[in-house]
């Protein structure tokens, strides 16, 4: 993959902070006049004025680097984050993220620039050893309609052709395909059995470990703290508490980052490594 590096100069959209990324968040520039594209973006970025980042801008016929993936950005800052959010990446994301911005301008293909997004965010995922489950809209740490195309269903029809909630899955997805294709060791087959504590008390189900993630049985463990679960037989999508999660379903059941779904049940996670065992406590206790 080809990365055109074009690092900014200006020192307040890029105020070389070091930060230990943990998540990847992908942006849409929301500019769809002609000539909006990766290097006219990177240009606003480097104007003096400018206060806004990202550590990637793609369109459909490049990848720009702004920022390297060491240093902050500010692409997610905003008043008040979501509690997903400040439960998994802290209290001020851009610390903990890096950031796509996807170019919408009218005079390119976006299904490249789709395509290309997708191989880019497949390499960050590898490079760093995460799975899906880092990935983040802009939408799911802040609110904001961004990128609109994942978030509501009129620029998902416009630019996909299916509701937010199905393109959002389905990018999640064509990333899993790509690590996958191109990375096989990193597939994510289950590899090990992975036992579940409750404020201390063993579950008699289990997770599984993939890549290095754990996935727990979104029912189960919801039901054992009186979680509310929804499934949406439409989007194939599991609710807990009202939140979306990224899932997969082996067997019939549906099984989710331990991290994501302790974060929407409020529950405080530990990975005991030795025993092999993830221990989920209500905050407190
Ligand atoms: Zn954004």
């Amino acid at each position: 993959m080809e990365i055109r590096e074009m690092l900014l100069t200006n020192k307040r959209a890029a105020p070389g902070v070091r930060i230990t990324p943990k998540g990847l968040v992908i942006h849409w520039t929301a500019n769809e006049g002609k000539g909006a594209d990766a290097t006219a973006n990177r240009q606003y970025f480097n104007r003096p004025t400018t206060q806004a980042s990202a550590h990637y801008i793609v369109d459909d016929t490049q990848i720009v680097r702004c920022i390297p993936e060491d240093e902050m950005a500010y692409h997610v800052g905003a008043r008040t984050y979501t509690p997903k959010a400040v439960a998994v990446l802290g209290s001020y994301p851009n610390n903990a993220t890096l950031g796509i911005e996807m170019c919408v301008n009218a005079d390119g293909d976006f299904r490249k620039t789709y395509r290309r997004t997708v191989e880019l965010a497949a390499d960050v995922l590898k490079r760093h050893g995460w799975g899906v489950d880092r990935l983040w809209r802009h939408y799911d740490i802040t609110g904001k309609n961004c990128p609109a195309f994942f978030v509501s269903d009129e620029k998902a029809r416009q630019y996909l052709g299916m509701s937010a909630a199905q393109a959002w899955a389905k990018f999640k997805d064509d990333v899993q395909k790509t690590v996958v294709t191109e990375h096989p060791h990193l597939e994510q087959k289950p590899v090990g059995t992975v036992f579940i504590e409750i404020n201390g008390k063993r579950l008699s189900v289990q997770g599984c470990l993939r890549s290095g993630v754990s996935w727990l049985p979104v029912r189960a463990v919801a039901e054992a703290v009186c979680g509310k679960v929804e499934w949406c037989a439409a989007t194939k999508q599991v609710k807990v508490n009202g939140q979306d999660l990224t899932e997969t379903i082996d067997n019939g059941t549906a099984y989710a980052p331990a991290r994501e779904l302790a974060a929407v049940l409020g529950l405080e996670i530990e990975w005991c490594g030795q025993t092999k065992t993830v221990k989920l406590s209500k905050g407190g206790e």
